[in-house]
C-alpha cells in the first residue's frame, strides 16, 4: 500500500525559523515590529491594499470590519450560506442579522443577481466570499453597494494573489479579510489580515487593534500620551508569528508556481469524466483569475460523493467535503424559524469534494490519485 497521501500538509520555506530566531533575539517579539511592517508593505505594496493590519486570524479580520462597519443590533448583512462559520459569525457578534445568499449554479460563489431581492432598508453589508480563490462578480456587488449605499467587506481568505479583470482580490471592496491558517496558500499557522481600501475607516481601524488604545500613533511620535479612545480587542499577532509569515510571503511566488502546476495536471488527469457528464470541474469566469488555492469535484449526487471518498480512503488518500449550507445549521436555524431555500448551497454541500492540495504533492501523486478517481467512475460499485 501507497504511504497516505494527506488531504493538506502545511509548506515550510526553510526561513520560518532563522526568522523567528532574529524576531526573539531582537528582544522586540510583542505585535507591530520590524516583521509585522514588512509583511504588510508587501502587501500594499504588490497589492494596492491602502492600508493593511496583521491579525490573528481571519475570524478576526472580519471581527474588526464588522466593529468598523459600525453594525448595530437588528442591521442585515447578507453573506453566502455556503461558507465557513466565521463570515456570518464575526457580524452576529455584533448583533447583526444574517441574511443568507445562494449560490451560484455553476460554482459556489454568491450569486450577484440574487442579492438584490434580499437587500432591505435594515441592510448595511454585502460579504463575497471568493470561493477556491475565485473571483466573485464584483463589479455588480459593488453597484449594488453603490445603488443602496452599503458596505462591501471581501472574506479574501483563500483568495491571496487572485484578480477580478486585473485588480488584487482584497482591494476592491471597502475593507477585506484574508487568512494565513495552514490549510491556506501563504501560512503562519493561525494567522490572518485585514486590508482596508477606504480612508474613513483607517484611523480607527488602528485603535480598534490595539485594545481600542491610540497606542500606534503614540509609537510613531504623533502624539505624547496614549489612552483609551475606542472599542477594540487585541486583534495583532506577535512578531514570532509575522516573522513565520514573513519567510512565506518571500516565497510567494515559488509557491504559486507550484501550485498551479499541481492544479493543471489535475485538470487535465480529469478533463475526461469532465466531458463525460461524470463530474464538474471548477468553473473559472473570464473576470476572474485561478490561485490554485484548492482542486474541487463536483459529484452528481451525495451518494457517488461519499462512495468515492471511501474508494479513495481505500487507496490511502484522503479527501474532503467542506461547507454545510449555514441557513440550515442548528445555531441559524434555532434562532430564525423559517429557512430560506437555497438548492445551490445545498447542492455544493452534498455533491462538492476536495482533493489533496500542498507544495509537496508530486506529479506522480496527482496521477495516482486521478487515475483511482477514473477508475472509480469506470467500475462505480
Ligand atoms: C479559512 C477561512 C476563514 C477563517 O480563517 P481563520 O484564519 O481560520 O480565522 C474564513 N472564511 C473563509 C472563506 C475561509 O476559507
Amino acid at each position: 500500500m501507497n504511504p497516505l497521501i494527506p488531504f493538506n500538509k502545511p509548506y515550510l520555506t526553510g526561513k520560518e525559523a532563522h526568522y523567528i530566531y532574529q524576531a526573539v533575539y531582537s528582544g522586540k517579539i510583542s505585535g507591530n515590529g520590524i516583521y509585522t511592517k514588512g509583511c504588510q508593505r508587501f502587501f500594499e505594496e504588490r497589492y494596492g491594499f491602502k492600508k493593511t493590519l496583521l491579525t490573528t486570524s481571519c475570524t478576526d479580520a472580519l471581527e474588526m470590519a464588522a466593529i468598523l462597519a459600525n453594525i448595530q443590533p437588528g442591521d442585515e448583512v447578507i453573506v453566502p450560506s455556503y461558507t465557513f462559520v466565521s463570515t456570518a459569525l464575526a457580524f452576529v457578534r455584533e448583533g447583526a442579522k444574517i441574511v443568507f445568499a445562494d449560490s451560484c449554479a455553476n460554482n459556489p460563489n454568491i450569486d450577484a443577481d440574487k442579492i438584490e431581492a434580499l437587500i432591505t432598508e435594515r441592510t448595511r453589508v454585502i460579504v463575497p466570499v471568493h470561493y477556491a480563490g475565485i473571483a466573485c462578480d464584483m463589479d455588480k456587488i459593488m453597484q449594488l453597494a453603490e445603488k443602496y449605499n452599503l458596505l462591501v467587506i471581501e472574506d479574501a481568505a483563500q483568495a491571496i494573489d487572485s484578480f477580478y479583470k486585473g485588480r488584487a482580490l482584497g482591494a476592491i471592496g471597502h475593507m477585506a479579510a484574508f487568512s494565513f491558517h495552514e490549510t491556506k496558500n501563504i501560512v503562519s499557522g493561525e494567522g490572518g489580515m485585514l486590508a482596508i481600501n477606504d480612508d474613513r475607516f483607517a484611523d480607527r481601524a488602528e485603535i480598534i487593534w490595539e485594545k481600542g488604545t491610540n497606542r500606534a500613533q503614540f509609537f510613531r511620535g504623533e502624539i505624547n500620551k496614549y489612552g483609551w479612545v475606542d472599542t477594540g480587542s487585541s486583534f495583532l499577532p506577535s512578531e514570532i508569528v509575522a516573522a513565520f509569515l514573513y519567510a512565506q510571503l518571500e516565497n510567494l511566488d515559488d509557491i504559486q508556481r507550484k501550485r498551479k502546476e499541481i492544479w493543471g495536471l489535475y485538470a487535465s488527469g480529469l478533463a475526461g469524466l469532465a466531458e463525460k457528464g461524470l463530474i464538474t470541474l471548477t468553473d473559472i469566469p473570464d473576470y476572474a483569475t485561478n490561485n490554485a488555492h484548492m482542486f474541487y469535484i463536483v459529484c452528481r449526487d451525495l451518494d457517488t460523493r461519499s462512495k468515492l471518498i471511501e474508494h479513495l480512503k481505500a487507496s490511502n488518500i484522503h479527501s474532503v467535503f467542506h461547507y454545510l449550507s449555514l441557513h440550515k445549521s442548528d445555531f441559524y436555524s434555532a434562532r430564525s424559524g423559517k429557512t430560506a431555500s437555497l438548492p445551490n448551497s445545498d447542492h455544493y454541500t452534498d455533491c462538492l469534494l476536495r482533493l489533496p492540495m500542498y507544495f509537496e504533492l508530486t506529479h506522480d501523486n496527482v496521477r495516482f490519485i486521478t487515475k483511482e478517481i477514473v477508475d472509480f467512475f469506470n467500475d462505480p460499485s
